[in-house]
């Protein structure tokens, strides 16, 4: 057996050279052996991360638009020469399939093409003769060192919904990765420095709660932007927002499809199947609740059983996987827990991933768990209350449109939800209605293009801007307006009164 990989912080342009005092296990989530141990950070190593940051932002923000945009544009090369490479360490680490991970690097160059536009991005207003022998103009500038916490599911594209922007503006960065999958992180840091990023614009520090409670009182950072779990996102949020400053974080989300009776049902079907079980369900933007308006239901159920049966369930480094294994034995044991619960509160396990070959075999040899169908589900149990972030999808009844409507909006999340409908009005009205940040027409995942924002309501985003697009821009600048008047020989003289136009 070769011993566990060695995964250090990266600071100031290299991997940092102390010595941890803790460490974390890494798992390959197929064959459930530790691949790696993660130096997990203490509050001086962050210091030292942030003080690089801070250093190269004496430089960093003076540097030209003009050289700004050529670092971003080699960047964008060479994440595309190598994203077979990082897809490679995203499924070792992750357990996802390996054209799963390609999706989630693709989605992630997205951002960093749209930041390779920043000199138009970054463009100001100006009014020339605002008042007489008077310009206004404004300005974006950047904010300082930023702090990106990010969670296991996307480890290169979540923190790419970020850092490209930050960096684009003139900011510095420290990344904080999940400890669960870290490697990453450093991959995308090897690549920064390779397309000629002045080394401490982009560090990453790797840890668990101490590094981040460092991150959020640390007075040199400026702007925080966190994504995980919801408690963790409203504690990142009340935390650092006392320490004064600028904070996005994005939380959990229980994301419901609606479907109508006049829907396409094979196109619903294939779509909560590809929505309820990418990535073992462990997207924030999963489906996991399909909400079937009588009486489409048994239909529905129907369909989705058989889509299942022909699923193929393994290591995200065969090609022919579908679906992988679960990110850790924890978070696969939690998750089949609630298998056992849904049945004592009374939903119907159509579908039992506990059965699924490679569950059997799950001991000592990968975290797995089948894919999962319960019908029949009520509000009040816990497989429709909590996020269980694993491959299970429970299906709700529901009389009529006003009904699962009312469902969506009364829940505490609202991060993402699809309508499936032939009915334009229906549409229309459902986009208008529902109380969700983003939403799909007969589209089960609908996380936004680059060039507009990404960000749920309610519980699932504490803060006011959403990810990248132009919240993004908005979130890693600070706008300054400027009066001008260039001498001439009409200046007025004394006036004490409050400036007025004329
Ligand atoms: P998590 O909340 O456990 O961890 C997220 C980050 O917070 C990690 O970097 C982790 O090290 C850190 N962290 C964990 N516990 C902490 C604590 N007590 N104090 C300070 N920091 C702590 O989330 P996860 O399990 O890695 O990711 C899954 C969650 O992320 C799900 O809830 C999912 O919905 C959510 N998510 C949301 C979005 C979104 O856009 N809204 C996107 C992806 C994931």
């Amino acid at each position: 057996m070769t011993s566990p990989q060695h995964i250090t912080h990266w600071i100031a342009g290299r991997p940092w050279a102390g010595t941890a005092e803790r460490r974390g296990d890494v798992y390959d989530p197929a064959t459930g052996q530790v691949g790696g141990q993660v130096d997990l950070a203490a509050a001086d190593v962050v210091d030292q991360a942030v003080g690089a940051a801070l250093d190269a932002f004496g430089q960093w923000r003076h540097a030209s638009v003009a050289k700004r945009t050529s670092v971003l544009f080699a960047f964008r090369e060479l994440l595309n020469a190598h994203r077979e490479e990082l897809a490679a360490i995203i499924v070792s680490e992750h357990g996802k399939v390996h054209s799963d991970a390609l999706g989630e690097i693709a989605r992630g160059l997205e951002v960093v093409e749209y930041a390779c536009g920043v000199p138009h991005l970054l463009k100001g207003g100006f009014t020339e003769q605002a008042s007489t022998g008077i310009d206004v103009y404004s300005l974006r500038q950047p904010l300082g060192p930023v702090a990106v916490i990010s969670p296991f599911n996307f480890p290169a594209m979540v923190p790419m919904w970020f850092f490209p922007l930050a960096i684009a503006a003139g900011n510095t960065v420290v990344v904080k990765p999940s400890e669960k999958d870290p490697s990453a992180a450093n991959y995308l840091a090897a690549l920064w420095r390779e397309a000629g990023l002045p080394d401490g614009v982009f560090n990453v520090v790797h840890g668990d709660k101490p590094a981040v409670d460092r991150l959020l009182e640390h007075p040199d950072i400026k702007a925080v932007s966190f994504v995980g779990s919801t408690p963790i996102a409203r504690y990142v949020y009340e935390t650092a927002t006392r320490h004064g400053k600028r904070v996005q974080a994005l939380g959990g989300a229980k994301n419901h499809m609606l479907v109508l009776p006049d829907a396409d049902l094979d196109l619903a079907a294939d779509a909560a199947v590809n929505a309820g079980y990418g990535a073992a369900g462990e997207r924030c933007m999963a489906v996991s609740v399909l909400v079937a308006v009588d009486p489409v239901g048994d239909d529905l159920v129907e369909r989705i059983r058989q889509r299942i049966a022909g699923l193929t369930v393994g290591p995200g480094s065969a090609p022919e996987s579908q679906m992988g294994p679960l990110v850790t034995g924890v978070h696969r044991d939690k998750v089949s827990s609630y298998l056992d619960a849904g049945v004592a509160d009374g939903a119907e396990l159509a579908v039992d991933g506990r059965k699924h070959p490679l569950s059997d075999a799950a001991a000592g040899s990968g975290f797995w768990l089948g894919p999962t169908l319960f019908d029949r589900v009520r509000p009040g149990m816990s497989v429709y209350d909590d996020e269980i972030f694993g491959p299970v999808l429970s299906v709700v009844r529901v009389p009529s449109y006003d009904e699962g409507l009312a469902l969506i909006n009364a829940n505490p999340y609202g991060n993402g939800t699809a309508l499936f409908t032939n009915d334009g009005g229906a549409a229309r009205r459902f986009q208008h209605e529902v109380e969700v940040g983003m939403v799909g027409i007969n589209v089960p995942i609908p996380v936004p293009v680059a060039y507009y924002s990404f960000g749920g309501w309610k519980s699932s985003l504490f803060g006011d801007t959403h990810a990248y697009g132009e919240d993004g821009v908005k979130f890693f600048t600070r706008g300054k307006a400027v009066t001008q008047r260039w001498l001439d020989p009409s200046h007025g003289g004394i006036n004490l009164g409050f400036p007025t136009h004329s």
